[in-house]
């Protein structure tokens, strides 16, 4: 038993005719947290629980916290999550409806994580949101799928945020013996720190994040994310905010789902970047999902930006 479930791969009419290339689909926005998160945290977490952690604790105001909130529930093992004052009522109310205790300190992500660090007694497991060897086993599922399929793709859009995907992915590819299929790794131009650490070959801190697509927004990369960049063909491609939000709402439109800016990102380079398909025929892209967004606010936030 895994707390993940395997995704449907589907083929995309629209989006193929749109790109001139044949688009697959890997569903992930349909995993039951509503994102590729359970399959690398549900594993983290069952691995903590076998190893006798008798609490979860995550900092995390978006799609990890609520997959460890869920694994912790899935699990019997009471979850703990520290979010930031800016952390929004919806996502409160999907962590509370895992059951999750939620405490809200500080007013940015760092200091809601150092609370939670300082929380962690000696039977607690910290649930880390991209930057552990359990969370990118756990990812890789998602190539053992595809490779199991039959279908074999040219090319394999996702978007980073932390690196935990990418990492993940990259993991999947060379256990499939895949190591030829470049990864486009998408970001939007104000979380660009996967771009700026490949420049300078280490993980760099950016000195903001400019971004609307706030599970992009991980000012530092993992290492792991850097050193793959080095052994396998990855490629970065960034998108503005305008077209990832954009995105969102044509893949509603065209597949009945609704995804967060953080996905519509790699999506956007399907819709308006074509030409960074140019090399490839039949290109995958991972649906990575996320439930924090709702219409409303991509379609504020559409009008807000064109009246820039
Ligand atoms: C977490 C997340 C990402 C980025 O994943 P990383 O492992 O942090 O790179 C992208 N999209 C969604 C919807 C996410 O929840």
């Amino acid at each position: 038993m895994t707390l993940h479930i395997e995704t449907p791969l589907i083929p995309s009419r629209a989006l193929s005719l749109i790109s001139g290339k044949s688009i697959l689909l890997k569903v992930d926005a349909l995993q039951p947290t509503g994102s590729f998160k359970i399959r690398g945290i549900g594993l983290a977490c069952e691995t903590y629980a076998a190893q006798g952690a008798r609490r979860f604790v995550s900092s995390s105001g978006g799609n990890a916290g609520l997959a460890v909130a869920y694994a912790g529930r899935r699990l019997g093992i009471p979850v703990t999550v520290v979010v930031p004052e800016t952390t929004s009522e919806k996502v409160k109310q999907l962590l509370r409806a895992e059951d999750a205790e939620i405490i809200t300190h500080g007013s940015t992500w760092q200091e809601a994580n150092a609370t939670a660090l300082s929380l962690i007694g000696p039977t607690d497991a910290f649930v880390h949101p991209f930057d552990d060897p359990l969370l990118w086993q756990g990812h890789a599922s998602i190539i053992d799928e595809i490779a199991r399929s039959g279908h074999q793709p040219d090319a394999i859009i996702l978007t980073v945020g932390g690196g935990g995907l990418l990492s993940g992915v990259a993991e999947g590819l060379q256990k499939n013996k895949w190591s030829h299929i470049p990864i486009l790794a998408v970001e939007t131009e104000g979380a660009a720190s996967y771009r700026k650490a490949m420049e300078v070959g280490r993980p760099v801190p950016l000195a903001e994040i400019r971004s609307l697509a706030s599970s992009l927004g991980a000012k530092q990369v993992c290492e792991k994310a850097v050193a793959w960049s080095k052994e396998h063909p990855v490629r970065s491609v960034l998108v503005s905010d305008q077209s990832a939000f954009m995105a969102c709402e044509r893949f509603l439109a065209d597949h009945r789902l609704l995804v967060e800016p953080a996905c519509g990102a790699g999506l956007a380079v399907v819709y308006e970047h074509a030409e960074a398909l140019h090399d490839f025929d039949q290109v995958l892209v991972i649906v990575c999902g996320g439930v924090t967004t709702t219409l409303d606010d991509i379609r504020e936030t559409l009008t807000g930006l064109s009246c820039r």
